[in-house]
């Protein structure tokens, strides 16, 4: 990203959140060279940093696929739209600002899990049993004992 005002070559991101107006990524940046601040829209895939999948391959970070596995978790639980928006921004939020040059499904997954259990348990078992792909009925078992617990015991929900 080179600087308009003099032409550098470097400049950085003065502001991390993650502005998303329409499709794109609103950014303050701020040249090294001359201090100027200037804003940048880009693409919101191409900001987010490469998805590692269970086997190896990579992908690009796909709202859409995001957005395909909530809603199948949320389907006739009482969350509006709004809710589910804002999920996906926070976890986008998350994604973008890792600063790592690549993820992990698992840990996309892991976040997206921590936002369910709070939103909605019901959601959150749903996803959970299609995402950790539960080896066995035991383990299965364990997250809803343990989900139930955290339920019965708000103090430990962290
Ligand atoms: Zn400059």
């Amino acid at each position: 990203m080179h600087c308009p005002f003099c032409g550098a070559p470097d400049t950085r991101v003065v502001d991390s959140r993650l502005l998303v107006e329409g499709d794109k990524i609103r950014r303050r940046r701020e040249c090294v060279h001359c201090n100027a601040r200037f804003t940048t829209y880009e693409v919101a895939e191409l900001a987010m940093p490469p998805v590692v999948k269970r086997d190896g391959r990579r992908e690009p970070f796909l709202e859409k696929k995001l957005r395909t596995g909530l809603m199948r978790a949320l389907e006739k639980r009482p969350i509006s739209a709004e809710q589910l928006e804002k999920l996906i921004l926070r976890v986008k939020n998350r994604v973008h600002t890792s600063n790592e040059r690549e993820l992990s499904s698992q840990r996309i997954g892991e976040w997206v899990m921590e936002e369910l259990r709070r939103l909605d348990p019901v959601a959150y078992v749903r996803f959970a049993s299609v995402y950790r792909s539960f080896e066995d009925v035991n383990a299965f078992q364990v997250e809803i004992e343990r989900l139930q617990n955290t339920l019965l015991d708000p103090a430990n929900s962290g």
